[in-house]
């Protein structure tokens, strides 16, 4: 029996775990990337380090217009077979509160273990191969600058427009689009927010701990807390990537986004002026300002001081969103490719048999903390042993 060809565009994270699926149940694949080398973005990811899953799965970890969508591929391929899956390949983990990473530090060798792998399973990784078109001929043709690969399956992984790593060029939208898929409008996601103001170089390099939350019309939708981080144009940190995508999609659809920041969240508002007034009892000498050393750095004491009302300040300092960062600046995107249209347990679109697809590409995105990764692993394993299958 001749073997199955499968064709995945895109050698990323997604893709590269597809073709492997793919050859382990018997396929022919080969990997098309544009790139010189596969796998470019893993290598940036977790600052060079790989966050690569988390062993937690928080309710609201997945986000998108189907968030439930998920589960199909997770179900098959779980945050535990993720870690099976590259501990057989040889990674060696260390858990940091429940995220993953290689114990080697090192970004690069997942990607080496991956590569390994395919290769050891005779996948062709075709790289400076950029992906043009696809098309129904006699069977599937994907067609890059000046060749063409027959398949009985195609795996489309070629990712999002997110961050400046070449290759995240949005492509695969167009491909998708060229096929009668939907795309929902990419927007950057998991990125800083610009503020209204002209006074934030005031504070700008603090670090500190706070909650956020997000006001979309008015109303305060979305709360997280952790290290955030003061910049120049607004704010940043991981509490303000978490609720990022909500912010920036409330703004494309011309919605008010504001954030109230709380910078003492431990001391509950109306406790705040009998806390200030214990602090001034014991240390009547200090002046307003003195009186918050010790509990926030001193350039943040200077903006907080230099507000009206500094209850206020503290506990809900307001902040008129402008905008999200670009998609350069960006590590992920929300929207992408309609799941709708695609089977949630195969990764096959409900549009085109054999025609499959995985990865970021997909109208899903994840929270910080090794989601985006996880998502990718799950998706392109289930997109690569479905696609895999002998067509009956
Ligand atoms: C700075 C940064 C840090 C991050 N850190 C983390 C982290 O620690 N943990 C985490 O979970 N997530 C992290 N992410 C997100 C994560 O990297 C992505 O969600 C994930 O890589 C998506 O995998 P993918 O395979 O779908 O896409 P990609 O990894 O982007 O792979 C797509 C591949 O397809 C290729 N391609 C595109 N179009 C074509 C075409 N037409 N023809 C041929 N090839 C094509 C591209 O060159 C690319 O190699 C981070 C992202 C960034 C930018």
């Amino acid at each position: 029996m001749s073997r199955k060809k499968v064709v995945v565009a895109g050698g990323g994270a997604a893709g590269l775990t597809a073709a492997i699926m793919a050859a382990r149940k018997g396929a022919e694949v080969t990997v098309l990337e544009q790139n010189e080398k596969p796998g470019k973005k893993i290598c940036a990811t977790g600052n060079g380090k790989c966050n690569l899953s988390n062993t937690k799965l928080p309710k609201d970890a997945y986000r998108g217009s189907h968030p439930q969508f998920v589960q199909g591929a997770l179900s098959q391929f779980s945050q535990q077979d993720t870690r099976s899956f590259f501990e057989k390949m040889g990674i060696y983990f260390t858990d940091r509160d429940g995220c993953l990473y290689p114990r080697s530090g090192q970004a690069q060798s997942v990607v080496d273990v991956l590569v390994l792998e395919a290769r050891s399973l005779g996948v062709k990784i075709k790289t400076n191969e950029k992906v043009t078109g696809i098309r129904r001929e006699e069977c599937w043709k994907v067609y890059t600058e000046g060749w063409h690969y027959p398949a009985e399956a195609v795996i489309l992984a070629n990712g999002s427009k997110a961050s400046a790593i070449s290759g995240s060029d949005g492509s695969g939208y167009l491909l998708a689009e060229a096929l009668g898929h939907h795309v929902i409008k990419p927007l950057p996601a998991l990125t800083a927010l610009k503020c209204q103001g002209k006074g934030f170089s005031a504070w700008a390099g603090v670090r500190t701990e706070g909650e956020v939350t997000l006001c979309i019309d008015g109303k305060p939708l979305y709360r997280e807390r952790g290290e955030l981080q003061l910049t120049e144009y607004g704010i940043s940190g991981i509490p303000v990537f978490q609720i990022s995508r909500y912010a920036v999609r409330a703004l494309d659809e011309k919605k008010a986004v504001s954030l109230n920041v709380d910078f003492l969240p431990e001391i509950a508002v109306e406790s705040f002026p009998g806390f200030l007034e214990e602090r001034r009892k014991s240390c009547p000498y200090k002046s307003e300002k003195e009186l918050l050393l010790g509990i926030f750095p001193d350039k943040l004491i200077k903006v907080l001081t230099g507000q009206k009302n500094l209850t206020e300040a503290v506990k809900a300092f307001p902040l008129k969103v402008t905008g999200g960062m670009s998609f350069a600046q960006a590590q992920v995107c929300s929207g992408g490719v309609d799941t709708a249209e695609v089977d949630c347990m195969t990764m096959e679109s409900v549009l085109n048999k054999g025609i499959y697809f995985a990865g970021e590409l997909l109208d899903i995105d994840g929270m910080c903390g090794g989601y985006n990764l996880q998502w990718a692993w799950s998706s392109g394993a289930c997109a690569g042993s479905h696609a895999a299958e002998i067509l009956s």
